[in-house]
């Protein structure tokens, strides 16, 4: 019979959701123990484009997406591409996500990711200084970039979304761009600064000292792999690949992209999958930009980091068994090279696993049958931005309190 141990929370998956997580539990004086087999935020939270991306309230899906959908989705070189193998087991959550991007279905997901970012500056800020790494967050906005005047003018809708959720940007010139960021090429279209956007110098540097201070604060954090997870009279029991069987009072799912199988053992099954995504990292002492800049029509961000310049994004449907794919790498080298051509090959390159909803929504809330199950997942673009904001939605959820307003279209019910 195997050992069984007992824990008054276990937290499934030490990503930045699980840890931000388990820091906030911890502080509020519960015994948490989380399960992760790998290094502590190695897997999507290390590799993103370190945005604290407040202005981000608009879902993947929208309706100028849907019609673009086909051409976006066949042509492989495009920012948002699907592997053609995949596409028979990815069509539940593509008919779903096609639903999502009509326009009053869109309107209702901005609104619920507007609700939810509203306070993810200020969470950020709050959980930097009780780890100790304000150092690691820069405060220098966020400027997306456009070709020429027609693409600005498309995105105009967009714009006047982030403006009715009061999100700060500034349309700049051609010329204004230049005096922000004199390395860039020209792009005749301008830009739009969000001057209150905030950047981490280095994700992983910030998911060490995140971890170090969860340690600190008496998280145990065991390397295995959760297996299954069964309720049983007083608590759920976590089986795992070291053998062990684990019990805790309340079980939160934060495995990320690897979520949907524990939902589904506790009777919710939620439409997860991933959208891949891709970086590639040049080496340097100086980055030559000042602050994460976004050439709209190749959806990646340059990033300058701690050393380095890192370039990520692109969207892949494709699932999570895949291999990376050598043509979106190269296709992320390419749209490097067309902004800074001087630039070489690239030191390392990264495939990473967003966690997706096809409404863009992340799944934050009580199972259907009670809290002993607490889901923290599908957070896709926007995990690292609002990891902090669901630490403090889950501290509520554990003691019973349900999000209201817009927030309340968080809850995992939504799909029932
Ligand atoms: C290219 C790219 C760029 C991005 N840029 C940004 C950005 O600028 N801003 C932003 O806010 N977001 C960004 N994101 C999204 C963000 O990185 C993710 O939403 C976020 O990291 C998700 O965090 P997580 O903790 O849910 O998942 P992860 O970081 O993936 O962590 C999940 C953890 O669960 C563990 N796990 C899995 N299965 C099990 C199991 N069975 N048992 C135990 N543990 C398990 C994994 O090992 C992993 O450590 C980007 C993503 C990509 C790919």
């Amino acid at each position: 019979m195997a050992e069984t141990s007992e824990h008054e929370v276990i937290i499934i998956g030490a990503g930045v959701v699980g840890l931000a997580t388990a820091l906030r539990l911890a502080a509020s004086g519960r015994e948490i123990a989380i399960l992760d087999p790998h290094e502590p935020g190695s897997g999507a939270s290390y590799g993103n484009a370190g945005t604290i991306a407040n202005y981000a309230v608009m879902p993947v899906g929208t309706p100028s997406v849907l019609k673009n959908l086909p051409r976006l989705l066949f042509d492989r070189d495009s920012p948002l591409s699907i592997r053609r193998t995949a596409i028979p087991a990815l069509m539940p959550w593509l008919l779903r996500f096609a639903w999502q991007s009509l326009p009053g279905n869109a309107a209702r997901n901005a609104a619920v990711i507007a609700a939810l970012l509203a306070d993810s500056l200020s969470a950020w800020r709050d959980l930097a200084t009780e780890i100790g790494a304000e150092d690691l967050l820069r405060q220098n906005g966020c400027l997306y970039l456009y070709d020429d005047p027609a693409s600005l003018a498309c995105a105009a809708d967009d714009m006047a979304v982030r403006k009715r959720f009061g999100i700060a940007q500034e349309t700049l010139s051609p010329e204004d761009v230049h005096r922000l960021e004199p390395a860039l090429p020209p792009f005749e279209g301008g830009g739009v600064l969000f001057p209150d956007a905030v950047n981490l110098a280095d994700p992983a540097a910030m998911m060490r000292r995140l971890t170090e201070v969860v340690r600190a604060a008496g998280v145990e954090i065991i390397r295995t792999e959760a297996t299954a997870i069964a309720r049983e009279t007083g608590g759920v029991n976590v089986s795992c690949a070291d053998g062990r069987r684990r019990r805790a009072r309340s079980v939160i799912v934060a495995a990320g992209a690897y979520s949907r199988r524990f939902a589904a053992q506790a009777g919710d099954p939620v439409p997860l999958d991933t959208e891949r995504g891709y970086h590639v990292e040049y080496d340097m002492e100086t980055p030559p930009l000042s602050r994460p800049v976004c050439p709209t029509s190749r959806g990646f961000y340059l990033v300058p980091m701690a050393g380095r310049l890192r370039v990520a994004g692109t969207v892949e449907l494709g699932g999570l068994a895949a291999p990376l794919s050598p043509r979106r790498i190269a296709l992320l080298e390419r749209g490097a090279k067309a902004v800074f051509p001087g630039l070489g090959k690239p030191d390392r390159q990264w495939l990473g696993f967003r966690p997706s909803m096809p409404d863009s929504i992340p799944v934050i809330g009580a199972s259907k049958q009670g809290n002993d199950v607490i889901y923290a997942f599908g957070h896709g673009h926007l995990g690292l931005t609002l990891a902090p904001v669901t630490a403090n939605l889950v501290e509520r959820i554990l003691a019973g309190q349900n999000p209201s307003g817009p927030q309340a279209g968080i809850s995992p019910c939504r799909f029932h």
